[in-house]
């Protein structure tokens, strides 16, 4: 029988073959691969889409949160608070700028920054940084309410949160990275939108951000060969724009298959070993970019999958406080509790728009099948 894997690039390209290759065939005809039009219509899509004033598309998801964190000023002595249970990119381009990360405990229910934690560690931080953890939008009403008291902008890291809803406190429903400050986004090959290799983005409604964040993209110039500020190289590649912008229109209807598939791998696990599920609180749904379950058996579990053909994975086995990179900060284990037992029990289990019934119905016998032998 054929693998199963965890994330499938190649169905997805076979699907959207025509729209991407006509689009990618445009810029390369046109010459103008570097910012032009093709990007400039990409950032007005996208921004339609997130509900924002501003996208300003850039190098990777990592170059989006490095961008905003400098035009919001951080710097050498500043502190960021950022949850540990993340990719590492979350935390590195605080120490780029010469600033640290403080890291802030999980609510383990559903893997994301604690707003009661975060109001225990928040005295001298310069910014918070939630992140939108496995397709789920942050607590980001009462995470934005401990900052403001504390009169801090709030980031978000919205990397695996494309399309996501919250609701407002006014009862407004906004998609992630419509928060201000600002939202950062990464279009990995593997994200809920993806390009063909790296590329991000910036959203905000602040128009003197997006200025600053437009400027540092491109080697702190508005114009050809005046440089305002010492920027960066961390521009988006125009093929990139073209590929993003064909999928973009799919990207709602990709969701609700994935949402789809997780009710359905909720419905069939559930009393199936010591299998634990994350919560779904309703007024900030998830898009699913990751299924994750939790039990003690993760390791098993993980080899007997991955022994039968289906590629599960982990995210993230080592939070980023136990990582080597961050040692110099002198964490140890039990620091934060929480956190060090989501990364010890999850597991992530294929999910993808292409993911057919019959293939989730294998992982789902796969699964059962180490319960019923080993568990
Ligand atoms: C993918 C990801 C990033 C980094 O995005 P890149 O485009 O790979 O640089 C940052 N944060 C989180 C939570 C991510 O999942």
């Amino acid at each position: 029988m054929s693998k199963i894997p965890l994330v499938d690039v190649k169905a997805n390209y076979a699907r959207h073959r025509e729209a991407i290759d006509a689009a990618m065939r445009d810029v390369i005809e046109n010459g103008q691969f570097i910012q032009g039009p093709a990007l400039a219509a990409f950032e007005e899509r996208f921004a339609a889409f997130c509900g924002v004033r501003h996208a300003i598309g850039v190098g990777s998801g990592t170059a989006a949160l490095h961008l905003v964190l400098h035009a919001l000023g951080v710097g050498p002595g500043d502190e960021v608070a950022v949850p540990a249970h993340t990719f590492v990119a979350t935390a590195e381009p605080i120490s780029w700028l010469g600033a640290r990360p403080r890291f802030v405990e999980i609510d383990p229910a559903t893997g994301a920054m604690d707003p009661a934690a975060l109001r225990t560690v928040i005295d001298g931080v310069k910014v918070v940084m939630p992140v939108d953890i496995h397709g789920r939008a942050a607590d980001l009403p009462a995470i934005a309410a401990v900052a403001a008291e504390a009169g801090v902008p709030m980031v978000e890291d919205a990397a695996q949160s494309h399309g996501a809803q919250l609701v407002r406190p006014d009862g407004t429903v906004v998609r992630t990275g419509a928060y201000e400050a600002a939202g950062c986004f990464s279009f990995y090959p593997g994200k809920n939108l993806g390009a063909f290799g790296d590329a991000g983005a910036v959203t905000t409604n602040d128009p003197d951000l997006a200025a600053q964040v437009r400027m540092l993209r491109d080697h702190g110039r508005t114009t050809k060969y005046e440089h305002l500020i010492v920027g960066y190289a961390h521009r988006m590649d125009t093929l990139q724009a073209a590929v993003l912008s064909a999928k973009l229109p799919s990207v709602d209807a990709d969701n609700r298959r994935r949402v789809a598939l997780a009710g359905a791998y909720s419905a069939a696990l559930r009393g199936v070993g010591d299998l634990r599920f994350l919560a779904d609180p309703p007024d900030r749904p998830s898009v699913y970019h990751h299924y994750v379950v939790r039990t003690r058996h993760r390791e098993a579990l993980l080899k007997h999958l991955n022994a039968n053909g289906v590629g599960a994975g982990v995210h993230y086995p080592i939070p980023l406080h136990l990582q080597p990179a961050y040692g110099f900060l002198g964490h140890r284990r039990g620091d934060l509790p929480q956190t060090e037992a989501f990364a010890d029990e999850c597991l992530s289990l294929p999910i993808y728009p292409e993911l057919t019934d019959a293939q989730l119905d294998r992982v789902v016998a796969e699964v059962k099948a180490y319960f019923e032998t080993a568990g």
